[in-house]
């Protein structure tokens, strides 16, 4: 069985949390810990294949650091997640972007496996960034656009089995 690694990034509060425990355990724990940093597993089956998914929850408020590097290098796929809700979080977003496309070695192992996230899609209201916006950003980068809701459990299964099927590609 294929073991994957992957990594949830973006700004605080975006909802990496959120996300990845919704998917590993089916529940919406809207009050999380900011600072824990910690990495799940969870066996999924995806067009008659079973994987092991390790999931690596990143945290903390310094953006880039040696522990950061080391998941880039360590990881099959990424997750880059902002809030539809925030213009900041949106913008931070590129610099996770540019930090994996030079920590891993494009040459050896080609463009990564990447999914850009727009969560809280169920904040319709309180939105900033529109769907155009993301998907433009997405096409730039040649990766996969998905909204999700982590608490409407809105589109979460798709973004971990798109990155697998990503993954599969390479
Ligand atoms: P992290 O810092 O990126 O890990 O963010 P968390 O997962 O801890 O979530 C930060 C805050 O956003 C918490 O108060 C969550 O309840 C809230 N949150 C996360 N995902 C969603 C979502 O999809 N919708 C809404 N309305 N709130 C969310
Ligand atoms: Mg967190």
């Amino acid at each position: 069985m294929p073991n994957y690694i992957v990594c949830v990034f973006g700004s605080g509060g975006v909802g990496k949390s959120c996300l990845t425990i919704q998917f590993v355990q089916d529940i919406f724990m809207p009050k999380y810990d900011p600072t824990i940093e910690d990495v799940y597993k969870k066996t999924i089956e995806i067009d008659e294949k079973r994987y092991s998914l390790e999931i690596v929850d990143t945290a903390g408020t310094e953006e880039f650091s040696a522990m950061k590097d080391m998941y880039i290098k360590d990881s099959h796929g990424f997750l880059l997640v902002y809030s539809i809700t925030s213009l900041a979080t949106f913008n931070d977003i590129s610099g996770y972007y540019d930090r994996i496309l030079s920590v891993q070695d494009i040459d050896t192992h080609g463009r990564p496996a990447i999914v850009l996230v727009g969560n809280k899609s169920d904040l319709g209201n309180e939105r900033i960034i529109t769907r155009e916006d993301g998907q433009a950003l997405a096409n730039k980068w040649n990766c996969t656009f998905l909204e999700t809701s982590a608490k409407d459990r809105a589109n979460v299964t798709e973004v971990f089995y798109d990155l697998v099927r990503q993954i599969n590609r390479k």
